[in-house]
């Protein structure tokens, strides 16, 4: 399909955030442009959420066959064929990428397989084409890619994106930082036999997060063999003659390592797209300066998801182009403001967190009542696995508001799914209390609390 130029938006990135704005607009009746650099589908779909889940996965199974065991299964060892695996990851992103091309094809936008750069308020350039095309409006959804540090020997840094291209399951890894991408694919990779150490400069793994969900974390961290350095990063990496690289670290530790990836963060893809000289504004860190309606210092050219630095999660591009393109062309508001954001954390227990934690709660509320409860859960009991879960509710004891829910263990990504319907809609902990359980769940421990931590523990 062609528009010859006579567009309604230019789309510049196939990510989440882009493909969602370029079809709402499209289905609304828009003519539509996009231009992908790289693959449709962004990072979400190509290097981030997805393959990294079907790692999750494959990971998980080595605790389900040692469980199994004890279930009364009978087996010969289990072992894990990485080549295998890649072959049919690498397959089912193929097919989630057709997926995208073929929806945006069948809303009728046009595509370029191209890298688009803001010529005017108005006009894109498309580079390999070497032409340009007018749009009344243009949305700049390039999404962000990893910060790296800079030490000597750091050009020897992996990051995530590199992770998923390993020929084989490395003996020995280094991840650093001390976020979700550290976290999440050292659990992953000491799942799949990995020696793994995690460095970070924080005193505690996953800052920002509740610290009863740091310190749990990092305790069945240990538990499974994962080794921990905290407050140190790197000093240097040197490659040895013997293969592999030898690591020092700020606190003066040596590590010797199959390789290193870097999870330190990642910054907005701003960088030579022609912004600034259209007069876009960016902050400090490089991300797009946007007002509510994800509009920029200039009023034909709007940014949503990674791009604009906010929260950096796949649901919070999905929405903010969906509800651009509603209100541009569909003349939809989103109806009810946003509720909390919740997230989750792959790891293996898994982490699961909507509203406030305890730290920040208390800043703000005066009066605080805690509620929590951590337990050996029914499955990993029966087969005396060392898996603890902790359920916990912050709770406003003025309002009897609950302001946050944090869980850590199996499925807490789809447990703190719901619980943020809850939060949303203002739920008090008697809405809490009055909800009847589902029995036997792990998950009823959250609606069965009654005791406060200070009493709970007297
Ligand atoms: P992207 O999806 O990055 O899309 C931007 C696109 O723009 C890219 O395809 C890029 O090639 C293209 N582009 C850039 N510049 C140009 C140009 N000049 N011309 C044309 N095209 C261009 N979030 C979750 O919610 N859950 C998760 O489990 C999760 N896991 C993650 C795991 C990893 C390893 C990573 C890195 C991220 C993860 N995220 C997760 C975050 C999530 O992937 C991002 O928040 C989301 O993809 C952002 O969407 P976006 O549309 O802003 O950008
Ligand atoms: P995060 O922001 O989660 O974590 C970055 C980590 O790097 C922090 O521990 C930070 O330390 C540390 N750090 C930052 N700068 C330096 C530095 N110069 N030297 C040493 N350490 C440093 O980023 P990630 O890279 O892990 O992930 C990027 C984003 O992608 C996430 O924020 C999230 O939005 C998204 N994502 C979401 C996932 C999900 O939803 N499950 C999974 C993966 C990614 P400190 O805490 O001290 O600042």
């Amino acid at each position: 399909m062609s528009f010859n130029e006579n567009l309604d938006l230019f789309v510049i990135g196939g990510g989440s955030g882009g493909v969602r704005a370029a079809r709402v607009a499209a289905e609304h009746g828009a003519r539509v442009a996009i231009a992908e650099q790289s693959r449709f589908g962004g990072t979400c779909v190509i290097r981030g959420c997805v393959p990294k889940k079907l790692l999750v996965y494959a990971g998980r199974f080595k605790d389900e066959f040692e469980s199994s065991r004890a279930f009364g299964w009978n087996f010969e060892a289990a072992t894990f064929d990485w080549k295998t695996f890649r072959a049919k990851s690498d397959a089912e992103i193929a097919r989630l990428e057709r997926a995208y091309r073929s929806t945006l094809e069948k809303s009728g936008v046009e595509i370029f397989d191209d890298r688009a750069l803001v010529e005017t308020p108005n006009t894109i350039r498309l580079v390999n084409a070497d032409r340009c095309i007018t749009a009344k409006q243009i949305l700049v959804a390039t999404g962000s890619r990893p910060a790296l540090a800079n030490f000597p020997g750091c050009e020897h840094l992996l990051t995530s994106d590199d992770v998923f291209s390993f020929e084989k399951v490395p003996e020995r890894l280094l991840f650093v930082g001390g976020g979700y991408i550290a976290v999440e694919f050292a659990s992953i990779f000491a799942h799949l036999g990995t020696k793994t150490t995690i460095a970070y400069r924080a005193p505690r793994l996953l800052r920002g997060f509740d610290l009863d969900i740091s310190d749990h974390i990092e305790t069945q961290f240990k538990d499974r063999g994962i080794d921990l350095v905290a407050a140190a990063t790197i000093s240097s990496i040197e490659q040895m003659e013997t293969g592999g690289f030898r690591v020092v670290l700020t606190n003066s530790e040596v590590l010797e390592e199959d390789a290193v990836v870097s999870a330190t963060g990642r910054l907005p893809n701003t960088s030579h797209l022609g912004l600034e000289e259209v007069g876009v504004k960016l902050d400090f860190a490089g991300a797009i300066l946007v007002n509510r309606e994800h509009r920029t210092s200039i009023p034909s050219i709007f940014a949503v998801g990674d791009v604009v630095n906010r929260a950096n999660l796949t649901p919070v591009a999905i929405r903010a182009g969906h509800a651009l393109s509603d209100k541009l062309f569909g003349n939809i508001e989103v109806c009810g403001a946003a509720g909390p954001i919740p997230t989750a954390v792959f790891t293996t227990p898994e982490v699961g967190t909507v509203g406030l934690s305890e730290e920040a709660a208390r800043q703000t509320y005066e009066n605080v009542r805690i509620f929590r409860s951590e337990f050996t859960p029914m499955k990993a009991s029966f087969a005396a696995k060392r898996s603890r879960t902790l359920m916990k509710l912050v709770v406003d004891g003025l309002s009897d508001k609950v302001l946050g829910v944090h869980v850590v263990g199996v499925d807490a990504g789809e447990i703190i799914q719901m619980a943020s319907v809850a939060l949303t809609m203002g739920a008090t902990k008697a809405d809490f209390d009055r909800t009847v359980a589902v029995h036997p769940t792990a998950s009823e421990e959250l609606v069965t609390m009654r005791r406060e931590l200070a009493q709970a523990t007297e």
